[in-house]
């Protein structure tokens, strides 16, 4: 089942490069793992999947702990600064940057421990009030003071669209973030660079992948449904 749905997902990604003129591009799949037990994401690692996602500090320091080294874990859910320490040397890639404060605590962490940590800025496209990340007019501002910290790379923006039942609704979302990274290209930032565009989930990643996205976070369309209670931040 999960060795399918991995197939199939990569397969729908292809396609909507195809598409969209993106064939040349490269779109990693992320597959989203929190909540799941380790045999169920060995399942995944053993068709071929090295990035996951998590959205808890300790689940993904338990599950990095407890899986293969050469696995990539992406930490994509709102991040605390009291537990930045329990990351650092264990994520590749943090999705959810969404304060200079917290910023500055991947800086010290990473220095103290004598690495580089890659980070996103996380942007709310959507202004729903329920939703993490800086309001779309902040992003260069943030991009541009984290980039003057020594031990975090500022790789992207990565954001979560609203969640409607037509994903066609989720374009304009997609099309603003592309627009964000492209104008903070342009202003030549020091640092900064916007390789990484982290946007689209099981409900809307065709749209995004079409709409330019580097990176997207696949659970549901992988694993199948979560436990309601767990399902989400
Ligand atoms: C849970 C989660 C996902 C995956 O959602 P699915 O709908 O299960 O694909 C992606 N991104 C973030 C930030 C999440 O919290």
């Amino acid at each position: 089942m999960i060795r399918e749905n991995i197939r199939d997902v990569l397969e729908q990604i292809e396609r909507a490069k195809a598409s969209s003129g993106r064939q040349e591009e490269k779109t990693e799949l992320i597959v989203v793992s929190k909540t799941q037990p380790v045999d169920r994401i060995m399942e995944a690692y053993e068709a071929g999947i090295r990035d996951f996602g998590e959205n808890k500090v300790q689940e993904l320091t338990d599950k990095y702990e407890q899986m293969p080294k050469d696995i990539r874990w992406h930490m994509i859910g709102h991040l605390q600064r009291n537990k930045v320490k329990y990351l650092i040397g264990r994520t590749a890639l943090i999705h959810s940057v969404d304060s200079f404060r917290l910023a500055q605590e991947i800086h010290r962490e990473s220095l103290k421990a004598g690495l580089v940590t890659d980070i996103l800025i996380e942007v709310n496209v959507s202004g729903e009030e329920s939703k993490f990340g800086v309001p779309p007019e902040e992003a260069a501002a943030l991009a541009e003071a984290a980039a003057a910290l020594s031990h975090v790379r500022v790789r992207g923006l990565m954001t979560i669209a609203p969640y409607v039942s037509d994903p066609e609704k989720t374009r304009e979302y997609f099309r603003l973030l592309k627009k964000l990274s492209v104008d903070i290209i342009q202003k030549n930032i020091d640092n900064v660079s916007m390789e990484i565009l982290s946007m689209g989930m099981t409900n809307d990643y065709i749209v995004a992948v079409e709409e330019g996205s580097t990176h997207v976070r696949v659970g549901t369309g992988i694993f199948g449904m979560r436990s309601l209670d767990a399902s989400f931040q």
